[in-house]
């Protein structure tokens, strides 16, 4: 193995290796900081941990701009620094087929830790080898897998770059997203009134079969072909001999159009208030917006982070791939603060699963890619 072959599997063995999973990204956030430090790079935390209850906040770097680029434009590069469960006691294989996976128990996370990996190895390499480089922006926020929360109690107004890169996107190298969805999540409750089921039932309210009703008239999977709407837990009731006074109904819509997945949610509450109603119950709604949704129009020469990545592929002989995702990144997040961000390839396969893995080709090729990013000078 090359030497700098070898560099980005030993950073990426040793990050991977560490427990991070969401809200308990210390030790991972500490050999960051640590990482960047020895090659003179201060990573500060924010006050997000208490905010979001983690034991961690988002780090952020900045990088001032080298010899004749020290005045050009930052880029910013995001990554998240938390895995997804079963992530605790990782061990990390690396096959000699160039294959590196867990040891089947946990998940790897390459998601996201190849992108921290190739992100510091870029870097790094550049900083050897004395090139001039413009400022470069390092975002690493905690609580990515749990709809973007970290990122979302980041203050941006520290945010100097107008382009960004988030490596977290899964498939062939060259992929991005060309879209991601609002994420509403919900939950009903629908109360009824309690009645002995076998002496009284006249007299109950049942809350179960108000619910059923509603949700037998909603539409559900497909709404159209860019929403998609979720019951996914009921729980209500207590005993089989009452009438059911209460149930809780939890669900999601996701839409490639954030005003769609609104009016699906509206669409939600009319039928469950109608069958109230008509029952005599009341029903009562929560809703949290945890993704908004963007696109990115590849002939529209606006979007100047795409076409920079555009030629970075195309300078190493590759091509460019868009992906619709109705996933969601932290990428939903700069965009809605004003940030032309583009969610990039990241080398990771079957995330969210035991069976996750990365390549050693691939970690190599993207420390490259993201080096002609930094550089920025195609
Ligand atoms: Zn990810």
């Amino acid at each position: 193995m090359g030497t700098e072959k070898k560099r980005i599997v030993d950073t990426f063995v040793s990050l991977a290796g560490i427990d991070g999973v969401s809200y308990r990204e210390r030790k991972v956030a500490d050999y960051l900081i640590g990482l960047w430090s020895d090659i003179r790079v201060t990573l500060t935390e924010d006050d997000s941990a208490k905010k979001i209850g983690g034991d961690t906040g988002n780090l952020y770097g900045y990088i001032e701009g080298t010899g004749k680029r020290k005045a050009d434009t930052p880029i910013l590069f995001c990554g998240h620094m938390d895995t997804v469960e079963p992530g605790i006691n990782k061990k990390i294989i690396v096959h000699d087929d160039g294959r590196i996976t867990s040891d089947g128990t946990t998940v790897l996370g390459a998601d996201d830790r190849a992108a921290l990996s190739t992100i510091y190895e870029a870097y790094r390499e550049i900083k050897e080898s004395g090139a001039d480089h413009p400022p470069i922006e390092l975002l690493f926020t905690v609580a990515e897998e749990t709809y973007t929360v970290g990122a979302s109690a980041f203050d941006y107004s520290v945010i100097k770059s107008r382009n960004a890169f988030v490596p977290d996107c899964s498939g062939e190298f060259g992929k991005y997203s060309s879209q991601e969805p609002t994420l509403i999540y919900f939950e009903i409750e629908v109360n009824g009134r309690a009645a002995h089921a076998g002496f009284e039932p006249e007299n109950g309210i049942n809350a179960i079969a108000v619910a059923a009703s509603a949700i037998s008239k909603i539409k559900q999977g497909w709404v159209n072909d860019h929403t998609s709407l979720n019951f996914g837990t009921i729980n209500g009731g207590t005993v089989s001999n009452a009438v059911p006074a209460n149930v809780v109904i939890k669900g999601e819509i996701r839409s490639a159009i954030h005003e769609d997945a609104l009016l699906a949610f509206t669409y939600i509450r009319d039928i469950f208030t109608k069958e109230a109603d008509s029952a005599g119950a009341d029903v009562m709604f929560k809703s949290d917006v945890r993704l908004h949704a963007y696109r990115i129009i590849e002939s529209d020469q606006s979007y100047s982070t795409l076409s920079l990545y555009k030629k970075a592929l195309k300078k190493q002989g590759e091509e460019l791939h868009s992906k619709k995702s109705f996933g969601g990144s932290d990428n939903n997040v700069l965009v809605r603060n004003g940030i032309d961000g583009i969610c990039i390839f990241n080398p990771m396969h079957d995330i969210h699963t035991v069976s996750e893995y990365t390549t050693i080709p691939e970690l190599v090729k993207m420390t490259e890619l993201i080096k002609t990013l930094m550089l920025n000078n195609i």
